[in-house]
């Protein structure tokens, strides 16, 4: 589905179905999972099925892809139950940010107070 996968991108391999992982969402553009090593109770990865390696590789012709992502955040976080609560949701790009797996994914965080960001 105009997916591009690269043969050596952890989470292209998640879309793919080589790495295992615990799946909550999926449609034909974003795909939605547990982190690994959860920071709060309900820590979960939303990312696109193609590959973009960070936000600041995001075009112009991504815009609706992007959209539709966030929207579906949104529906993922409700499906699990943060709504009422609430939740944060964070992008890590590049150096400074401590990304460490450069297919961009956004990070729903939740089920907590979750502190200042400045902490
Ligand atoms: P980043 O620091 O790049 O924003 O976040 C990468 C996230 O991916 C981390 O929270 C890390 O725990 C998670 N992660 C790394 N490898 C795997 C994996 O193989 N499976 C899952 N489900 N999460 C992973
Ligand atoms: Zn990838």
């Amino acid at each position: 589905k105009g997916c591009v996968h690269l043969p050596d991108c952890l989470f292209c391999k998640i879309v793919e179905g080589t790495i295992p992982s615990r799946k909550v969402y999926e449609d034909d553009l974003v795909y939605a999972f547990h982190d690994i090593q959860p920071q709060a109770p309900v820590h979960l990865l939303v990312i696109p099925k193609k590959h973009i390696a960070t936000m600041n590789d995001c075009q112009p012709e991504d815009q609706a892809l992007l959209g539709h992502l966030l929207l579906a955040s949104k529906k993922i976080a409700q499906e699990a139950g943060l709504e009422e609560s609430g939740y944060r949701l964070v992008n890590n790009c590049g150096r400074d940010s401590g990304q460490l797996v450069f297919h961009i994914h956004w990070h729903i965080l939740g089920g907590e107070p979750l502190g200042p960001l400045n902490a």
